[in-house]
């Protein structure tokens, strides 16, 4: 028999260190550490191998082929960092092995998810009586979002969904902004409504739909609106959407997978200003919050509607009066999400999160202001988390951000925005210091330098 403590206890002494290490550490892992993980590469083992062991090889072959990304230099997609309480909530998650399918599989994962999304509701000044569930990421939750937009609309109309499927139902349409995410392509495709099949709206500079050229909308539309471009950090106009769909009886679904976190704040106001008018939202605590993966959420004002798309009956499933998660997602036995999300929230509280987004904003500024007085193009607005550099010519720009990956000091990726290449700088991690920044910045300007294009 493994002796469970001895290997627990050595995950965290490996845990730990790797923790006090990762913000010395370069930010992308060497040529070498990615080729030793060929040593991982076996045969399915024939015989045993003592648990210790199997947690050593871990933190010996595939820890230095991670990628830095808690460590507060790595700005790359919009990849949050794990706050203390949310990572320590984790590691005990993992020892207490929960299913958060139904309250009776686990009580405190069912209790903490139900306090979770009330809080959640709480800090983004949505409806309160909401109903949600915790998912793996914005994708499901923009599934389940669109799946809970379905059934109310298709239920409207007298159609069962659920029942008779998408063939012969009325048709819906689906407006989106011209800029939309990937994911929001995806869960429409997933949900039956066609990636294709959707009308696309004009968008502006800094990719914000245009609400002066929304098609005519109608108790059989769905539009998606959009809380935080994934490339300049921008917000669709939600209350003068909101206003024009709920005249109609339209629904409004609002992908917010980071942007809607800036609701946290007063400062922000302006921008996030009618996102509670929606009917449904997709976000994720893995982003801004710092919760840790895997952390979707979706929230729905029609609770009903989100119900009846994604319950499961079975004699043996039948649960309490009281919410059961999994009646309000795809999956049924799931870990229990809710846990690292209370801890965090509870960590932090409404002034901590408030500091958090605040904080990481103004460092973007600063990150913005430093490549800019050296010369560089800053493409977007810095409205909150989000940069967009140009370096000069695409190649120019290409060129730096593979020679800053290499380089190892931060990392930043790359993206075309309206027909030009640019450096994305996405500053999502608790954190991340102003010193970080500093390096970081001067890392980007003395590589850019070196390149004579
Ligand atoms: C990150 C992001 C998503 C997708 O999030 P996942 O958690 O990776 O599924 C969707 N929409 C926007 C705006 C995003 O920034």
């Amino acid at each position: 028999m493994p002796d469970t403590s001895a290997v627990l206890k050595l995950a965290a002494e490996c845990g730990v260190r790797y923790a006090q290490e990762v913000k010395d550490r370069k930010v992308s892992p060497s040529a070498e550490a990615i080729a030793a993980l060929g040593r991982l590469r076996e045969n399915f083992p024939e015989t045993t191998t003592d648990a210790r062991r199997v947690v050593e090889m871990l933190d010996e072959i595939a820890g230095p082929a991670t990628v830095a990304t808690t460590g507060g230099k790595y700005f790359g997609f919009v990849i949050g960092g794990v706050l203390p309480a949310a990572m320590a909530a984790n590691w005990l998650a993992a020892a207490w092995g929960q299913n958060a399918a139904l309250r009776v599989m686990s009580p405190a994962a069912a209790e903490l998810e139900d306090i979770v999304l009330r809080w959640i509701c709480d800090a983004l000044r949505l409806p309160p009586d909401c109903d949600g569930g915790l998912v793996t990421c914005a994708t499901a939750a923009n599934f389940c979002g669109l799946a809970a937009a379905r059934s109310a609309l298709l239920a409207r109309e007298g159609w069962d969904v659920e029942s008779d499927g998408m063939f012969g139902a009325p048709p819906i349409e689906v407006i989106v902004g011209d800029e939309y995410h990937a994911s929001m392509q995806k869960a429409l495709s997933m949900v039956g409504f066609g990636k294709n099949r959707v009308t696309r709206v004009p968008t502006d500079s800094q990719g914000r739909m245009r609400a002066s050229k929304l098609p005519k909308i109608s108790a059989r539309s769905v539009v998606c609106i959009q809380a935080g471009n994934v490339n300049t950090g921008a917000f669709d106009p939600a209350e003068e959407i909101c206003k024009q769909a709920k005249e109609v009886g339209a629904w409004v679904h609002v992908d917010g997978a980071f942007g809607l976190w800036a609701r946290v704040s007063p400062k922000y106001e302006e921008l996030t200003r009618g996102l509670d008018l929606a009917d449904s939202w997709a976000t994720d605590a893995h982003k801004w919050p710092n919760v840790g993966y895997d952390s979707g959420v979706v929230l729905v004002r029609d609770g009903m509607a989100l119900k009846r798309s994604m319950a499961m009956s079975a004699a043996y499933l039948q649960g309490s009066a009281q919410r059961e998660p999994m009646h309000h997602v795809p999956d049924s036995s799931r870990r229990a999400r809710g846990v690292e999300l209370w801890a965090a929230l509870k960590s932090l509280g409404r002034s901590g999160l408030r500091e958090l987004i605040e904080r990481t904003c103004e460092l973007a500024q600063l990150f913005a202001a430093n490549l800019r007085s050296a010369g560089y193009e800053i493409l977007n607005d810095v409205v909150i988390n989000q940069v967009l550099v140009s370096f000069g010519s695409a190649e120019k720009t290409r060129e730096v951000i593979r020679r800053v990956q290499q380089d190892g000091t931060c990392w930043c990726g790359g993206t075309a925005w309206q027909g030009k290449t640019a450096m994305r700088i996405s500053v999502s991690n608790w954190s991340t210091t102003r010193d970080d920044i500093e390096k970081s910045a001067e890392a980007i300007i003395r590589i850019a330098q070196q390149i004579k294009v």
